[in-house]
């Protein structure tokens, strides 16, 4: 059953195109909003034009890594509430307690389960 999701815009950190337009297919197909970004420059950009209802931040990104934005976004006081879960293809033990000490609240890993990924995220936008 498809839900109405309230039309939650949800921010793609990513880099990689060809997750990019997987992770935007399954999110949009499940009723987001989807906006992203490639790099630094394009997610300071996007969070300049408004905070969305949730960040989903791929580690491995070219130039500054997502857990240095992860730290960096946690500055601002007006997204203490945006949740902000990591994509990483390299979850190794000890990498979820990590992600969450830099300021992560939770990791999806890739490749991503195209059966259960908008749920998953979902959760995470429910216990905002
Ligand atoms: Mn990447």
């Amino acid at each position: 059953m498809r839900q109405a999701m309230g039309n939650k815009e949800i921010l793609v950190v990513e880099d990689n195109p060809q997750n990019l337009e997987l992770v935007e297919f399954l999110l949009e197909e499940a009723g987001y909003a989807v906006r992203s970004a490639r790099d630094a420059g394009e997610l300071r950009g996007e969070i300049e034009r408004g905070l969305p209802a949730l960040i989903l931040m791929d580690i491995q990104l070219p130039g500054i890594d997502g857990l240095t934005l992860v730290k960096e976004i946690r500055q601002r006081p007006d997204a203490d509430g945006v949740p902000i879960v990591a994509l990483t293809a390299h979850a190794m033990r000890g990498d979820r307690a990590r992600f969450l000490a830099e300021g992560c609240d939770g990791y999806i890993s890739k490749p991503i389960n195209i059966a259960t990924f908008a749920g998953e995220v979902g959760e995470y936008l429910g216990s905002a």
